[in-house]
């Protein structure tokens, strides 16, 4: 038994208290992490007043941690998705890796200053360590780097800026971004926060496999540049979050290269799985972007709060970011030494890298790639298994480990099928053993807008069993169309 914690809780918590208390949280953690295949996917059961409950003041005096903890484990936590749960196949899991934790505790104890090289270069150059082993998954080049940052939204935010530094200067106006259908909203939302004009973001076309066509932005580029704009910026999907639809990056990357626009890949959610080798050929020609947006938190697992901006050339972040302090060290200039206030956004900010640094240290690249490569399994088999069912049309096939389909009964009026779709995921959805979700898109196959049902299989914790769950609870759902 951990002994009583001293009350009130005093800031300057030595050794032993510190121990005492982690003690604590692990009591509640080990239940937790060991119940975690038994818990529902989500369970949303009396949000509006466990949201009530914690809308209070500030107290004036600590409480027993124990109390404390029983609030967060016995109130705030249950009622929620569940993102950690091997259940959870909607939007894009992840998991939470518990390691990065461990890190997470190292390094907020320690409280490193990682912002700049001198006050911490053992802590920074690791983060630096990590940053070239995604440059060389990427195939990227020794003037190659990046900056790691909250998620995917921030990185993309980088990359829309530094694009525009680079290719426009202060000639903000005129530039004119090309995207697709399926782009992540945070693209629009970067464009609008870079200054760019709303009515210079393109919505370009895609094919039947969703692909940001190339012809038509070849068109709405050639009409652009005839109406005295400046195309400056591409942004290519590899993985989108829809549909989990890749890009011919290859392709797209001719275009950009001919008229010297620069090629951004979201690959927030499919990066990853350059680990793989499936991954490497479905993302081949990612090694010519400019830019690529990864999410450590999406393909590698961790828990939320880390993203990363590749750059081909680091020179590009450093040329949109840097600027100089005269309370400040100066910066470093060489190309072995980075200052990450030079490379992004945030001055003082966490000793990221360490969260992901420590993990691949921990279990070593080859528990990545496994796990990643069962995804690419899972996800492939189940589309044939649900394929099979009754009524069922695959309308995004399963190009890592995403895919989408609609159930579309024979003898059911095509105005009823998106209501029956809706009803098929709450069904599945109410027993709780998954989590899916849905969303609306312009299906190809018919050239209208439909309700498609989705399943992102991304959870280093969801394994084969998950897999029958979700053929014998969409079975079910599927089984009586007027029900
Ligand atoms: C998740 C996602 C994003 C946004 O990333 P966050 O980490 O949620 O900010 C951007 N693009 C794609 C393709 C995504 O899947």
């Amino acid at each position: 038994m951990p002994r009583p914690f001293r009350h009130p809780v005093p800031l300057e918590i030595g050794g032993a208290e510190l121990r005492d208390l982690v003690s604590a949280c692990m009591d509640r953690l080990a239940p937790w992490l060991d119940g975690l295949n038994e818990q529902p996917a989500h369970s949303l059961d009396g949000s509006h007043k466990v949201a009530r409950a914690f809308d209070e003041p500030m107290p004036e005096r600590g409480v027993p941690f124990r109390r404390v903890l029983a609030r967060l484990f016995d109130r705030a936590i249950p009622v929620s998705l569940n993102p950690a749960s091997p259940g959870y196949l909607g939007y894009i899991p992840g998991g939470g890796l518990p390691s990065t934790a461990l890190a997470d505790l190292i390094a907020d104890i320690t409280n490193r200053y990682t912002g700049l090289w001198m006050p911490a270069p053992g802590l920074v150059q690791l983060e630096i360590s990590v940053i070239r082993w995604f440059c060389t998954l990427a195939g990227y080049g020794p003037s190659a780097g990046g900056w790691l940052c909250s998620g995917g939204s921030m990185a993309n935010l980088a990359a829309v800026v530094t694009a525009r530094e680079a290719k426009l200067g202060e000639d903000i106006d005129r530039g004119v971004l090309y995207t697709s259908e399926g782009a992540h909203h945070s693209i629009s939302k970067a464009a609008r926060v870079a200054g760019l004009p709303r009515r210079n973001t393109r919505v370009v076309p895609v094919d039947a496999s969703f692909r940001l066509r190339r012809d038509e932005l070849a068109r709405a580029v050639a009409a652009d540049r005839a109406a005295g704009l400046r195309p400056f910026m591409v942004v290519a999907q590899a993985g989108s979050t829809p549909v989990g639809a890749v890009d011919d990056l290859a392709a797209l990357a001719d275009v950009c290269a001919e008229e010297g626009i620069w090629l951004h890949v979201d690959a927030a959610y499919g990066g990853f799985f350059l680990l793989t080798a499936r991954g490497r050929g479905a993302l081949a020609g990612i090694e010519r972007a400019d830019s690529i947006a990864l999410d450590p938190h999406k393909g590698l697992f961790l828990p939320y709060g880390t993203g990363c901006l590749l750059v081909k050339e680091l020179a590009t972040l450093r040329a949109a970011f840097s600027e100089a302090a005269a309370y400040l060290p100066p910066s470093q200039e060489d190309q072995e030494h980075w200052d990450f206030a030079d490379l992004g956004l945030e001055l003082s900010r966490p000793a990221r890298g360490l969260r992901i640094w420590l993990p691949v240290w921990l279990h070593g690249a080859s528990a990545f790639r496994e796990a990643l490569d069962e995804k690419l399994d899972l996800a492939r088999d189940a589309a044939a298994r649900v394929r099979a069912l009754p009524g069922v049309r695959i309308v995004a096939e399963p190009e890592l480990s995403l895919f989408a389909f609609r159930v579309e009964p024979p003898g059911m009026n095509a105005t009823e099928f998106d209501a029956f779709n809706r009803r098929v995921l709450a069904r599945v959805n109410q027993r709780k053993r998954l989590m899916l979700t849905g969303t609306t898109l312009r299906d190809p196959a018919l050239g209208e807008e439909v309700f498609v049902i989705r399943v992102c299989v991304l959870c280093f914790r969801t394994h084969a069993d998950r897999m029958d769950m979700l053929l014998e609870d969409l079975a079910d759902a599927i089984a009586d169309p007027r029900g």
